[in-house]
C-alpha cells in the first residue's frame, strides 16, 4: 500500500437556518441548481453528499433533525487545491 502525505487548505463552510426536511431544497452554491443528494452510509442518517449535476461541484451535507440547520461543506477540486499553492507530495511506497 501507498504512503499518504498530507497537507492543508482552508475550506469555505456555509450553514443554512432550515429544517432537516427541507434538505431536497437544497442548491448549488456556485451555480444555484438543485442538488443531488446521496446517502453513502446508512448508518449516519444525517450525513449526505451533495452533488451538483449542472457544474459537477460536490458538497458535504449534515443535516441533524434536532438542530434546525444544515451544514454544507463545498469539497474543492483537487486543481483548486493545486493552485492554491499547496501541493501534494507522492512518495514511493517503503513497504
Ligand atoms: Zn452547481
Amino acid at each position: 500500500m501507498g504512503r499518504m502525505v498530507t497537507r492543508s487548505a482552508l475550506i469555505s463552510i456555509c450553514s443554512y437556518a432550515m429544517d432537516a426536511r427541507q434538505l431536497g431544497t437544497l442548491t448549488c452554491q456556485c451555480c444555484r441548481s438543485p442538488l443531488d443528494l446521496h446517502q453513502p452510509n446508512p448508518d449516519r442518517p444525517d450525513q449526505f453528499l451533495g452533488t451538483c449535476s449542472a457544474c459537477g461541484r460536490w458538497f458535504r451535507v449534515e443535516a441533524k433533525a434536532d438542530e434546525g440547520r444544515i451544514c454544507v461543506v463545498l469539497i474543492p477540486e483537487v486543481e483548486e487545491i493545486r493552485s492554491a499553492g499547496v501541493t501534494p507530495a507522492y512518495r514511493r511506497s517503503v513497504e
